[in-house]
């Protein structure tokens, strides 16, 4: 397994295994939870997070005790609401960041197929791990853009 920060470990360990978007579930989190504790909110159970796709995210999301509601339009959009349904701050994932790498697609595909060369299944295994370390370690300018924020 990756070498990752102690609480993202603990999210997926009790996920069940770590994937991409448990990873970026936990960025947007993050995000989140700063953007709170900056309007000195110290707890998290009184906001909800509204998604716009259905993933793990919506996991890593709920293991840091943010309330969940999901509209799957297939979009990684996500708003930062009050209990009361007034939104607070929004982001979407830059897309790039969010499609698998076109090379791993393929080698899903022959591994769902069961036509993978050993090497290729290591090569999955590379490929897997490094698309969740570009989520781990893009800034947040990288990975995410800010739609209501007006410049
Ligand atoms: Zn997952």
């Amino acid at each position: 397994m990756l070498l990752v920060d102690l609480e993202l470990k603990v999210i997926a360990e009790k996920h069940g295994h770590l994937c991409p978007y448990l990873a970026l579930g936990w960025r947007v989190g993050l995000f989140f939870k700063n953007f709170l504790l900056k309007k000195e909110f110290t707890s998290f159970e009184n906001f909800f997070v509204l998604a716009y796709a259905h993933s793990c995210a919506l996991s890593a999301l709920e293991l840091m005790n943010f309330k969940i509601s999901c509209e799957n339009i297939g979009e990684h959009v996500y708003v930062l609401q009050t209990i009361t349904g007034d939104a607070l701050s929004m982001i979407a994932v830059n897309a790039e960041i969010i499609i698998p790498p076109r090379e791993l697609e393929e080698l899903t595909w022959k591994i769902k197929s069961d036509t993978a060369l050993y090497y290729e299944k290591a090569h999955y295994s590379y490929l897997f791990d490094n698309w969740i370390v570009d989520i781990l370690n893009a800034s947040e300018e990288e990975l995410f853009v800010f739609p209501h924020e007006r410049v």
